[in-house]
């Protein structure tokens, strides 16, 4: 047998476990400080009472034999289906249910779409973005290049008709910057990508925090899109599934043979989502639901915006925050990444993450994250005015 050797095109990712190691070795040497956590990715929060509700329900129906249930459809019961084609409806997207495929997660079909394209295709990342959309083309031995994401075009490149690329991927709002575009923006990628045939791989990970109207959640309220462009959604940080595992994604019968193809690779290789999760995923597109997980996602804006007003009056230039539960900063006096975090971690005890860790143009800037306590962010920023305040920067 022979191995993939791809994956030794890979590049360590230590940024995770030496942030664990850095803190763990700070916390053993300094017993007596408070070390406050911003820089986690997942959500804090419990589950909401409606999904609760839903999925106790769920579980006593699976303990009696007229209402267990086995298998189930491998792309999602219907009932979830058609209350994420509700959700869509209320944006004024259309769609079939058909196109929507529920899934136990973004992450994984953002993996597994790769099924369906060849392997020469040129893949355009931004740069920085969630490391997975290059991590997963490596694995396949796919060509990737960047698209720079970078102060000038604050943290949005816009697409450049001097570059050929068949599979485009956005993140909106992005991961790790917080970034989001507007539809004009989008419309221009959905130009782009028409004109080259490619497809855009859309990641709307994070649309429950677009709080204006005037924003684009889905790449689908952009004309045209449903002609080149594939959606992955998630309940991870909609509404604290990250544990729980349900996401969906969109699949438009416009793109012709990718949607039977998409249909034909998760029968084939995937046994649908345990039917107690798809009825606690119903529940948060329920009136109670949907008021329920605003309550928790304005929870962490509150959060997002006592970290952004921080970083206003210290002067520090940053992007995110607004629509994004992440904040995106630039390190003061000059420092690189790594710098910065030990600099946060030894002198005022707050922890984040590296923007070095999510590509190149990443270097210099760095993540807070609003998952915390707002007893904890209040005590971070707290710290950091007086570390940072424009008098001692
Ligand atoms: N997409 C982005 C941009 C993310 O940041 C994450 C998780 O952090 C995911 C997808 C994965 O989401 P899921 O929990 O649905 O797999």
């Amino acid at each position: 047998m022979n191995i993939n050797e791809n994956y030794l095109n890979l590049e360590e990712s230590y940024l995770f476990s030496t942030v664990a190691k850095k803190v763990a070795q700070y916390t053993s040497e300094n017993p007596d400080k408070k070390v406050i956590r911003l820089g986690i990715g997942d959500v804090t929060l419990p589950l909401c009472n409606a999904v609760i509700g839903a999925m106790h329900k769920a579980v006593d129906e699976m303990g009696s034999q007229s209402t267990f249930r086995g298998y189930g459809p491998e792309q999602g019961y219907d009932f979830l289906r058609n209350a994420v084609k509700n959700y869509y409806l209320k944006r004024n997207v259309e769609l079939d249910t058909d196109e929507i495929f529920i899934s136990d997660g973004a992450k994984s079909d953002i993996g597994n779409i790769l099924d369906l394209f060849s392997k020469d295709n040129a893949v355009l990342v931004p740069d920085p973005v969630y490391p997975v959309y290059v991590d997963t083309n490596i694995m396949a031995g796919r060509k990737v290049i960047f698209a720079n994401a970078n102060e000038e075009n604050d943290f949005l490149p816009l697409p450049d008709k001097n570059t050929k690329a068949d599979i485009i991927y956005i993140c909106s709002p992005n991961n790790p910057t917080g970034a989001v575009y507007n539809k004009e923006q989008l419309k221009l990628w959905v130009n782009y990508a028409k004109e080259q045939n490619a497809i855009i791989l859309f990641d709307a990970a994070y649309e429950c925090f677009v709080s204006d109207e005037n924003l684009p959640k889905s790449i689908f309220e952009i004309e045209g899109a449903k002609d080149c462009a594939i959606e992955f959604c998630s309940l991870s940080k909609t509404a604290g599934f990250t544990g729980t595992r349900c996401g969906y994604t969109i699949v438009p019968k416009n793109l012709g043979r990718l949607n039977k193809f998409w249909l034909r690779r998760q029968t084939t290789k995937f046994n649908g989502v345990p039917y107690i999760v798809q009825r606690g995923a119903e529940a948060v597109f329920s009136e109670e639901g949907q008021k329920e997980i605003k309550e928790n996602i304005n929870y962490y804006k509150e959060n997002a915006k006592i970290i952004s007003e921080t970083l206003t009056k210290c002067g520090i230039y940053y992007t995110g925050g607004k629509h994004s539960p992440y904040i995106w900063l630039k390190c003061p006096n000059n420092m690189k990444s790594w710098e910065f975090f030990d600099y946060l971690l030894n002198n005022i005890q707050i922890v984040g993450t590296p923007g070095s860790g999510f590509g190149q143009n990443g270097e210099g800037y760095f993540r807070l994250t609003s998952f915390g306590s707002k007893e904890n962010t209040i005590e971070a920023m707290k710290r950091f005015e007086e570390a940072f305040s424009p008098a001692k920067v």
